[in-house]
């Protein structure tokens, strides 16, 4: 086994499941090859990003220690934007070089250009996500450029990421549907990752940023990508806006994915996709990949621990469902006090 919780990329050989992603399966007692889903808490990022709340740079680095602490090693850390557009990342610079280094996480950092690049090898993220909108409509809103526009962004990045040996990401923003398009189709989103794939990401990230797929359609899509990517690794991101969310999750596992964003306690949203709310939650995820017969790595426990000293930061109540039910079966349940 040489996967290592730094490396989502590293895969079994052969499997009759045929994974896309990988698996944490350095740490003892972690996730076994093949059915392991590797976790990425996208909240420092994503979560943050559009909450009414503006968190300090303190806050952000013990959000990141905490999930850390959960045993979470992929973390969503930052986005390199303009500081005007998006107040809340401001100090993604200062999160940077705070955070804890001495327990092998890999930190990403979004960028939307070649300046947000510049900015990012400039701090010690360990992997760049650059982010290419499906529909141009929602690119020009998003980005001021159309999707062929992005894709270019993604070229000229591409290089300099791997000579820099930032390992790179490419999500795929409206996946699945658009706020001003409606229903992306199928050979739009194919088109889109074949285009995507041709520069040679670690990984691609399938992302329903509005929160409208289904899981008939998460299999679909899955496997329609899949076979344009080549070696990339496949991950998928999704929104709870109705609900679907976890289901979609679901689908994606068992259509081989094995690399999923949440975000602890169902923070988030995105402030260009109008209504567009929280991303899955860690911890309500965790559940059910661990129920399913997919190890994580990560520590439910601690992570329900982590949840109302969330909401005090925030100062609000947070969408996820497991920490207000309480684990099942319950330590005093099953004896093991575990
Ligand atoms: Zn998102």
């Amino acid at each position: 086994m040489t996967a290592s919780p730094a490396d989502g990329t590293t895969r079994p050989a052969d499997s009759t499941t045929r994974p896309v992603g990988a698996a944490d399966a350095a740490k003892p007692g972690g996730p076994a090859e093949g059915t392991g889903v590797t976790i990425v808490e996208v909240s420092p990022r994503d979560g943050l990003q559009s909450d009414p709340t503006l968190l300090g740079t303190d806050a952000k680095v013990e959000l990141i220690t905490r999930a850390l602490g959960a045993g979470i090693r992929r973390i969503e850390a930052v986005s390199f934007v303009n500081p005007k557009r998006v107040p809340q990342m401001a100090d993604a610079d200062a999160v940077m070089a705070a955070v804890p280094r001495d327990l092998g996480a890999s930190y990403i950092g979004l960028v939307l250009n070649r300046r947000g690049f510049e900015r990012a090898v400039q701090t010690k993220v360990d992997e760049i996500n650059v982010v290419v909108v499906c529909t141009d409509t929602f690119a020009q809103k998003n980005q001021g450029t159309t999707t062929d526009g992005l894709i270019d962004v993604w070229a000229d990045i591409a290089e300099s990421a791997r000579s820099a040996g930032l390992r790179t990401s490419v999500t795929l923003a409206a996946s699945f549907g658009c706020p001003y398009e409606g229903e992306v189709p199928v050979e739009r989103l194919v088109r889109v990752a074949a285009k995507v794939a041709a520069h040679g990401p670690d990984e691609i990230a399938i992302a329903d940023s509005i929160g409208v797929a289904v899981p008939t359609d998460v299999r679909a899509r899955v496997a329609a990508v899949r076979d344009v990517i080549g070696d990339a690794a496949l991950r998928c991101h999704f929104h709870n806006t109705r609900n679907t969310g976890l289901a979609n999750a679901a689908a994606a596992v068992e259509a081989g994915v094995r690399v999923l964003d949440s975000s602890m306690a169902g923070i988030g949203g995105c402030p260009f996709a109008p209504n567009a709310t929280g991303n899955i939650p860690t911890e309500d995820l965790v559940y059910l990949l661990h129920r399913m017969g997919h190890p994580t790595g990560v520590d439910l426990d601690a992570l329900i621990d982590s949840v109302p000293w969330l909401e005090a930061t925030l100062e609000h109540g947070t969408p996820g469902l497991l920490a207000k039910a309480g684990n099942f079966p319950s330590a005093a349940l099953s004896g093991t006090g575990a």
